[in-house]
């Protein structure tokens, strides 16, 4: 099995050349954050990965997570390894320093989490989603919770849980049964929560799990869901752990993947109720969850790049190493790299890889910029942007990573289906990320109800025109790129018609936007990665004397999306565009 190597350079190119962060480390929040810092924090982060977590990847896969007597057991070797997370501080990456946090951009954050997720998904979900209940909490709760909270949970003492799922409340979130009843200066919560990834273990000391629920007169629907605090162990005034809170896991689910992340039945209230501490009012607890679910959701598509990655560095170590037969145009035997098929998967897996981490480290610098920016315009257009991004870095780069790591199994042949080689690891462990934090059909719906329509396409044409502004520059540079420039003229032509046929036709029949949204979203997904390759392909040719190994391979790389991945958003489009009918035209019966 090939060990992780972290690909800093390329994540460093992302970073500053596509994602802004110079700028972004312009700005007054993130004044310390010199480039020096941002260079020594990736290097540490990636040799822990490879150092710590990838030589636990195997077995966390060969011995998952169990649950005896209403306590999760996380796999050997984990504490160990989350107490070394913590001693590095690494939680507190990109999280506020009036909490103790270090204060890097999310961008950066984002790209140490692709790390440590190519090494060991299972760990990763753990500050993946304490970071996003540390976001919830600063956000939205009372002084007094964010005081009691944040600290520990951003120096990594104590973890974070997301507690919405329940057995008749997936994707519908309004059907949440939860309760919440109001006893002095906080509440008794009840009811069983499903999925909840690291949802017990025994690496801290506490667990603070942010639950949805209902309180008595709670409106139905999502109007009536709010949310609270509710830790495993009470917190006296003092700071100090109190009594043992009414909230167990009760078992633990046997998954495809992911086996060393802890997916628990998590059980409240069961004896006289789970204390918990509502988060801001009453009644918006699912706009809060959003601030979580939103950094989740980019989390999650990183976890699509780096799982995408990790196919991608083992496939190509296996085509060099494995010997098959004679090339066409070679005079011997040779290493299975030197046949055109196997190239053409290893350039897939490669265009579509650097595309996806492209995308997804994009829309985190739009946060970044969102949240932190000097000025009120500078703010908005950055959200509009970032907004209209997510869905895409979530649900295409995840669905990418199918694609990916299944082709990094095929080019082992025989050998990608037999486990020990790791190759099937990295496609089980993928499995999940389309799902979780919203499938790719939900993305695609939040895509075209609250990021297309409710602006009329505003936003949509924003980057339309920055794609054609690309473009234009892209023609200029001659011949080499041409394939490039008339890869983006065509796929921005295409999307700008699926857009404006949408907009047009989405009230023709309430089924019509759900039948298309996900082609819509995958042409958009494609389109994007094609641009932010485009956008790479210039910045390499203007340095490609400095490095021309580096630089030469990220033009060609551009060039083979373009030739190879572009045509799929004109497919896409297409498909888009035949509407719902014969989607919708079986009866249920007939299925
Ligand atoms: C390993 C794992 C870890 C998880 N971790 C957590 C966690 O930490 N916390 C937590 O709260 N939850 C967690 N989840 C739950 C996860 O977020 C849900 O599984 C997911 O949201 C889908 O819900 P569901 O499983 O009920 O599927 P359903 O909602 O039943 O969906 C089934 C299918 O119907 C489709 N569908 C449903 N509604 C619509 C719609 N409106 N439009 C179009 N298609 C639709 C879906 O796309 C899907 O293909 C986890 C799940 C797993 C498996």
């Amino acid at each position: 099995m090939a060990d992780y190597i972290a690909p800093i350079k390329d994540m460093s190119f992302v970073l500053n050349e596509l994602a802004g962060l110079r700028e972004v480390c312009e700005l007054p929040r993130f004044e310390e954050s010199s480039d020096d810092l941002i260079s020594a924090v990736l290097e540490e982060a990636g040799k822990f990965a490879g150092g710590v977590l990838a030589p636990l990847n195997v077995f966390g896969d060969l011995n998952g997570a169990a649950c005896a007597d209403n306590a999760v057991q996380q796999t050997e070797g984990f504490a160990e390894a989350y107490q070394q997370f913590v001693d590095g501080g690494w939680v507190a990456l990109p999280c506020n320093p009036e909490y103790g946090g270090m204060g890097l951009p999310e961008s950066v954050g984002i790209a140490a989490m692709e790390m440590w997720n190519s090494a060991n998904i299972s760990f990763a979900l753990c500050p993946l989603l304490g970071q996003g209940a540390i976001g919830a909490i600063e956000a939205h709760a009372s002084e007094d919770l964010k005081n009691t909270y944040l600290e520990k949970m951003i120096s990594g003492e104590w973890t974070g849980s997301m507690n919405l799922t329940e057995p008749q409340a997936g994707s519908d979130l309004a059907a949440v049964r939860s309760k919440a009843v109001p006893e002095g200066d906080h509440y008794l919560i009840s009811g069983t929560k499903i999925f909840i990834t690291w949802g017990d273990h025994q690496m801290t000391d506490n667990i603070v799990h942010l639950v949805l629920a209902r309180t008595p007169d709670a409106p139905e629907g999502v109007r009536g869901i709010s949310l609270f605090v509710v830790p495993k162990f009470l917190v006296n005034k003092d700071g100090a752990l109190g009594d043992r809170n009414d909230v167990f896991a009760v078992s633990v689910e046997h998954k495809m993947g992911i086996h060393a992340s802890p997916t628990c039945v998590m059980s409240f209230g069961d004896n006289r109720g789970a204390i918990g501490y509502l988060v801001g009012e009453e009644n918006k607890g699912l706009a809060y969850m959003f601030t979580m679910m939103n950094h989740a959701r980019l989390n999650v598509g990183v976890q699509g790049v780096a799982l995408s990655e990790r196919a991608y560095q083992q496939a190509a170590d296996y085509a060099r190493e494995r010997v098959q037969g004679i090339a066409p145009g070679d005079a011997e035997k040779g290493a299975i790299i030197r046949h055109p098929d196997i190239r053409r998967m290893l350039m897939l897996m490669r265009s579509l890889t650097e595309a996806s981490r492209a995308l997804c480290y994009v829309s985190s610098s739009s946060f970044d910029m969102a949240h932190h920016g000097v000025d009120d315009e500078q703010r908005k257009l950055a959200l509009a942007r970032g907004e209209l991004l997510t869905p895409l870095a979530k649900a295409w780069s995840t669905e990418v990573s199918q694609e990916v790591t299944s082709l990094g199994v095929q080019i082992h042949g025989g050998m990608g289906f037999i486990e020990e080689t790791g190759a099937a690891q990295y496609l089980r462990d993928a499995r999940i990320t389309t799902i979780y934090e919203g499938t790719t059909g939900i993305q695609a719906n939040d895509l075209i109800s609250r990021k297309l329509i409710r602006d009329n396409g505003l936003e949509l044409q924003r980057l339309l025109a920055d794609i054609r502004a690309t473009q234009a520059e892209v023609l200029a540079q001659g011949e080499e790129m041409a394939v490039i420039a008339e890869s983006l003229n065509r796929g921005a032509d295409s999307l700008e018609e699926a857009g404006t046929w949408l907009l047009a036709h989405y009230l023709d029949n309430p089924q019509l936007p759900g039948a298309v949204a996900v082609n819509f979203l995958m042409a958009a997904g494609t389109l994007v990665g094609g641009w932010l390759m485009a956008r790479a392909a210039l910045v390499a040719k203007s340095r490609l004397a400095e490095d021309e190994n580096f630089y030469g391979a990220k033009i060609i790389t551009a060039r083979f999306y373009a030739e190879q991945i572009m045509p799929r958003v004109a497919a896409y489009v297409q498909a888009a565009e035949s509407g719902s009918d014969t989607t919708m035209a079986l009866a249920d019966e007939q299925f």
